[in-house]
């Protein structure tokens, strides 16, 4: 239950950032918009009636993390089932979502298609759920749809890692060249000092001369000499 509310809270933040009717949206955009929102008068107000809802739309933009994202306009497939119950609609099943980013340690592109699961209950409007729960804390049915696009972006955010990599062991670059370790040979390697000793080496290059040059100053100038 914590992971769910914090889930929740995170969602309508960033709803706020973008809200519905922004005038910046373009015509294409509000058409894309528009094809996540699921009416709902086929589905009816009777508990238990259920719909189907298979449908490819595209991926509306910033669906991402630092990373890997889902690229807009990118084919997301939904397999849902809407069903109808006391207190709103509970949406539920599968999303097939193409991803692209780049490798986390080696930098290489990469690309996958997540599946994945969602279930989610919508709150009629004037329901106890919606009266008793805060703001943030229920989707809601606005008028006879619901809109999905939240819903995914959520799930697909929350799903996404913050290091992705191109293979669970990639072993990254190169330090020293900069090339991708696993697109080289093993005992791969490079001839250099270790900074640490650079740093001595210098230290004691600096000490030696210092004693060459005060012994040959005395030499010069020391009395006892003469
Ligand atoms: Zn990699
Ligand atoms: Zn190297």
């Amino acid at each position: 239950m914590p992971a769910a509310s914090a889930r929740r809270s995170d969602a309508a933040s960033t709803d706020a950032r973008r809200p519905a009717g922004d005038p910046a949206a373009t015509a294409a955009e509000r058409a894309a918009a528009k094809a996540w929102k699921v009416e709902l008068r086929e589905l009816g107000r009777r508990a238990g009636s259920l719909r189907e809802w298979d449908k490819t739309l595209p991926a509306p933009g910033g669906w991402g993390v630092e990373m890997i994202g889902v690229p807009e306009g990118a084919p997301v497939e939904l397999r849902l089932r809407l069903e109808s119950v006391m207190e709103g609609v509970l949406v539920s099943g599968e999303v097939d979502v193409p991803v692209t980013g780049q490798c986390a340690r080696c930098l290489e592109p990469l690309s996958d298609t997540l599946t994945l699961d969602v279930q989610e209950l919508y709150a009629y409007e004037g329901s106890t759920t919606e009266a008793t729960s805060a703001e943030d804390e229920v989707r809601r049915i606005e008028g006879d749809a619901i809109d999905l696009a939240p819903l995914v972006r959520d799930t697909v955010v929350l799903t996404l890692p913050l290091s992705p990599t191109c293979t669970p062991d990639c072993a990254g670059l190169c330090v020293d060249c900069g090339e991708r370790l696993d697109d080289l040979p093993a005992d791969h390697s490079h001839e250099v000092i270790d900074p640490r000793f650079a740093g001595l080496a210098d230290r004691f290059a600096n000490l030696t001369d210092t004693a060459e040059g005060s012994q040959s100053g005395s030499a010069r100038t020391d009395p006892e000499e003469n």
